[in-house]
């Protein structure tokens, strides 16, 4: 679930973590107009000239470039933790789930990636700090794992989420896996999202929402380890899959995008 507990949850404020890990680099975005510290001169031919181009560094962090292909590492992001149990629904938790799928993730990547926890137990990570905590590794990518939660209780199957080029084809491909899984494939279920495990990281990374715990034959599946350990498998042969083949057969990568940071408060979109 990412719509109150990720997005605007009581922890959601940027802090200090914000500051730190991109105060340079927010002033970087082609966005930033900067008129306020230039010259009237400046000011004039910067509106009437076409806007610098996005340099290539900035390019690589926004993710403008093919997808990964032999990286050795995956960050695994169980989402929620400690405090923020996430969507909560007939004793099913999101975070006690989402660590376990977490969990059987990294049994299956051994001997294929090395694997990093953001969190393994059950404790709080603010957003901003799993972002910020992925910065150290760049041959990397990194999976957030949630589960879902709607107040229609008729909606259901996996989803997933992705913003950057370069996060295309391991979203679809991961999405692909789980709805193979699933009894409720749907079509719909890869999207894109600005979000801050989306759009934050400097690495490729996407979101997957394994199923919605509000729906209660999806909750009865969700609570059987036999299903999560099949959902697991799937994201581990998606990574396998893309190190391997990088984006061949994912088809056309899609437009590029410069868009802010996401920030707590944002709405969804793009
Ligand atoms: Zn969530």
């Amino acid at each position: 679930m990412m719509m109150s507990s990720c997005s605007a949850g009581p922890e959601g404020g940027y802090g200090s973590s914000y500051g730190s890990s991109y105060g340079s680099y927010g002033r970087e975005l082609p966005h930033s107009p900067g008129y306020s510290a230039t010259p009237p001169q400046q000011a004039v031919s910067s509106i009437t000239t076409p806007s610098p181009k996005v340099s290539n560094k900035t390019k690589d962090r926004l993710g403008h470039k093919p997808g990964p292909k032999n990286f050795g590492t995956v960050i695994i992001d169980a989402g929620h933790g400690g405090r923020d149990s996430g969507a909560v629904v007939g004793g099913v938790s999101e975070k006690t789930l989402a660590l376990d799928i977490a969990r059987r993730l990294q049994s299956k990547l051994r001997g294929s990636f090395k694997a990093v926890f953001i969190r393994n137990g059950d404790y709080f990570v603010d957003l901003d700090r799993r972002v910020s905590a992925t910065h150290k590794f760049d041959d990397a990518v990194l999976v957030s794992i949630h589960l879902n939660h709607s107040s229609s209780s008729s909606v259901r199957g996996p989803e997933t989420y992705y913003f950057r080029v370069d996060s295309y084809s391991l979203a679809k491909r991961m999405q692909r896996a789980m709805a193979a899984v699933s009894p409720s494939e749907k079509s719909r279920g890869l999207v894109r999202r600005r979000l801050r495990l989306t759009r934050n990281p400097q690495i490729p990374c996407a979101l997957v929402e394994i199923g919605y715990l509000s729906n209660s034959s999806e909750r009865k599946l969700l609570a059987q380890s036999s299903y999560r350990d099949r959902m697991a498998d799937a994201l581990a042969s998606a990574l396998k899959a893309q190190k391997r083949s990088g984006d061949s057969g994912m088809g056309t990568l899609p437009a590029p995008l410069n868009r802010p940071l996401s920030r707590p408060g944002d709405r969804s979109g793009l």
